[in-house]
């Protein structure tokens, strides 16, 4: 894995701060704190998540809760972990009010951000964590249950792939042969079978 020169570094700061004082659309009025990303940046490997839930706005860290934990659990699975592998964002910086889907208006106000971070970055691997991510970054009318596991050309040569979004995960528990989270199980081991190809 590739981490980020100082220079990368300092562009990636300069956009944080600029998130940090947006006020470019109402969220702004009803976030706790703006949730910029987590993990590790690096030219590897990057998931994008939808927007910040309850216990996002309130730590100001992505992916946390019991949907980050069970995040944890499949990424260790391979023995991968959030703060060795992939750096972490979403596709909206502020929490949407009762965790309500984005208005498009708020995901192309809030786009600037998220195409900086790739841009900077240039990963490899991009993971796209749940519809909202997936209809941010593909143009695709097809669900999540159709195109996850399945590789797309992304950003600089990237290689991208729609996964469920761990919520979606803890709503159906079953584990059978078919199930959302044996087909998880799947997708996480062909990441993690890509991801060595490329060291
Ligand atoms: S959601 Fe994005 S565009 Fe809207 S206020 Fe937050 S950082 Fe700015």
């Amino acid at each position: 894995m590739t981490l980020l020169t100082e220079q990368e570094n300092k562009e990636l700061d300069k956009i944080k701060e600029k998130c940090l004082h947006c006020q470019k659309c109402p969220l702004s009025k009803t976030r706790t704190n703006i949730v910029f990303s987590g993990g590790i940046p690096n030219h590897k490997m990057m998931l994008i998540g939808e927007a910040p839930g309850f216990y996002e706005d309130q730590k100001g860290e992505p992916f946390v809760g019991k949907a980050g934990q069970l995040l944890d659990k499949i990424l260790a699975s391979v023995g991968f972990s959030r703060n060795e592998h992939l750096y972490i964002c979403n596709t909206l910086k502020c929490r949407p009010p009762e965790n309500r889907d984005p208005l498009p208006e708020e995901k192309e106000a809030c786009k600037e951000y998220l195409e900086a971070q790739i841009n900077i970055l240039k990963p490899r691997i991009i993971l796209l964590c749940g519809r909202v991510a997936v209809q941010s970054m593909l143009d695709t009318k097809q669900g999540i249950i159709k195109i996850r596991g399945k590789w797309f050309e992304g950003p600089n040569f990237s290689k991208m792939m729609p996964i469920y979004h761990p919520s979606y995960l803890l709503r159906n528990d079953s584990r059978e042969k078919g199930s959302p989270k044996w087909q998880m199980w799947q997708d996480i081991q062909e990441i993690r079978r890509v991801y060595d190809l490329m060291d």
